[in-house]
């Protein structure tokens, strides 16, 4: 995002002018963005066989998808559908990893027959795994090492009572199930949870993990999820990825050589690679003056970016049609039938019913995240490639909302 003469633009356009031009709320991606967070990532582990996966449960516009493809990214997926959508969106099926959780083994057995990797994060299906496929078909294990790496309870997953991964303390029943049915493990996963804050923290994990693949013999990659924290507003203390990056890769060549085998290190970011690429633009319907609060009352709200509300996230808000305003606080507010606050005591330029706001860091979880609450249509989506802006995804209609009801009345 750059203000230059009074205007913000975004991968070089002009925020305002896409917004008339394709109307509010409208949520606006930009490539280069994505393209800038793939190189850091990429550029902090260049000292081991890095794989990067895309988690397109942040953000999964087949556009997106496609252009991580682009980028050499391959896909971390946690649904069948998302394997579906990444196999239409052309990647191989040896680049998808398959990471569920608390699904029916019917959609394991469906992720197999597209010849996926599975990731298996539970004890009677790595058994019902082991019955059916015996040493036939790869498989990778996510393992819960039990460490808290910041967050809050939503999004961290590695904690004791967590609902994800084998718990590493189980390490021995994992072990005495693959011999008894000759599994062939290829993978160790762990996955954190989102909002690593402490790279310590992250590499105390890390170094659970190498001593858990100690127990494996087959192993062709270790996979460390994800969870690198992206700054929300000015000041938040970020992931430390060039930290992260210099002791993870040097440990990593270690644990290597011990092991007799390089192996791959596999990476599956989602708001990393896409929380800074979207803003979320709304229109202003009215400004409400009350005794102690003035709201900028906007044409989206919960139903369009619930992270605010679901995990008092914050969202850093400009307001893009009056640059030069003096500063006043607002909370800027939903137009949902309930509190649905997008930004408390915001200062910001002077906001005008009519006026355009951009809502930052809204690439991740934006989107995958909205409903239709309050009979409310999605709004579209644009991606910003090349200098261009390009429409990537219709605003739903009223058609739209109706499409699947059965009127029996
Ligand atoms: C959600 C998820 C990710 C991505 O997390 P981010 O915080 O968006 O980077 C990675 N791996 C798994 C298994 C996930 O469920």
């Amino acid at each position: 995002m750059q203000l230059i003469k009074n205007k913000y633009y975004f991968g070089g356009v002009d925020l305002l002018e896409i917004a008339e031009k394709y109307g509010t709320p409208l949520y606006v991606y930009d490539t280069e963005t994505i393209s800038r967070q793939y190189k850091k990532l990429s550029q902090a582990f260049s000292g081991v066989d890095l794989k990067i996966k895309y988690a397109c449960k942040a953000l999964n516009n087949i556009n997106i998808i496609k252009y991580l493809k682009s980028l050499g990214a391959g896909l971390d997926t946690v649904s069948i559908q998302e394997v579906e959508i990444g196999l239409k969106a052309g990647y191989k099926p040896s680049e998808i990893l398959f990471t569920p959780n608390c699904v029916d083994y019917s959609e394991i057995v469906k992720a197999i027959d597209c010849g996926v990797t599975i990731n298996i994060d539970n004890i009677s299906i790595l058994e019902q795994f082991g019955h059916d496929y015996g040493n036939k078909i790869d498989c990778c294990i996510r393992i819960n090492p039990h460490i808290m790496a910041g967050g809050n309870s939503h999004i961290s997953v590695g904690h004791i009572d967590s609902k994800f991964g084998i718990s590493i303390y189980q390490l021995p029943l994992i072990d005495r199930i693959v011999k008894n049915n000759k599994i062939k493990v290829t993978g160790l996963h762990m996955h954190t949870g989102s909002d690593i804050l402490d790279a310590d923290v992250f590499l105390r994990g890390a170094d659970l993990l190498f001593d858990a693949a100690k127990h494996f013999a087959d192993l062709k990659y270790l996979d460390f999820g994800s969870g690198f924290k992206v700054a929300y507003k000015e000041g938040d203390i970020t992931t430390d990825i060039g930290k992260i990056g210099k002791k993870i890769t040097s440990n990593f060549n270690k644990f290597c050589k011990n092991y007799g085998k390089n192996l791959e290190l596999w990476f599956e970011p989602g708001k990393f690679l896409v929380s800074e690429s979207g803003v979320l633009l709304v229109k202003v319907n009215v400004v409400k003056q009350t005794l102690s609060t003035i709201f900028a009352g906007v044409n989206s709200g919960q139903n369009h970016l619930l992270r605010p509300k679901l995990y008092d996230a914050y969202h850093n808000i400009l307001n893009i049609s009056n640059t030069k305003g003096s500063k006043r606080i607002y909370s800027v507010v939903g137009y949902i039938c309930e509190t649905d606050t997008l930004g408390y005591d915001r200062k910001l330029n002077e906001v005008r019913e009519g006026d355009i706001l951009a809502i930052l860091n809204a690439g991740a979880y934006g989107f995958t995240m909205s409903s239709n609450y309050n009979s409310r249509p999605r709004p579209a989506e644009v991606m910003i490639i090349n200098g261009e802006a390009k429409l990537i995804r219709q605003s739903e209609t009223l058609q739209d909302l109706l499409k699947h009801q059965i009127e029996v009345l």
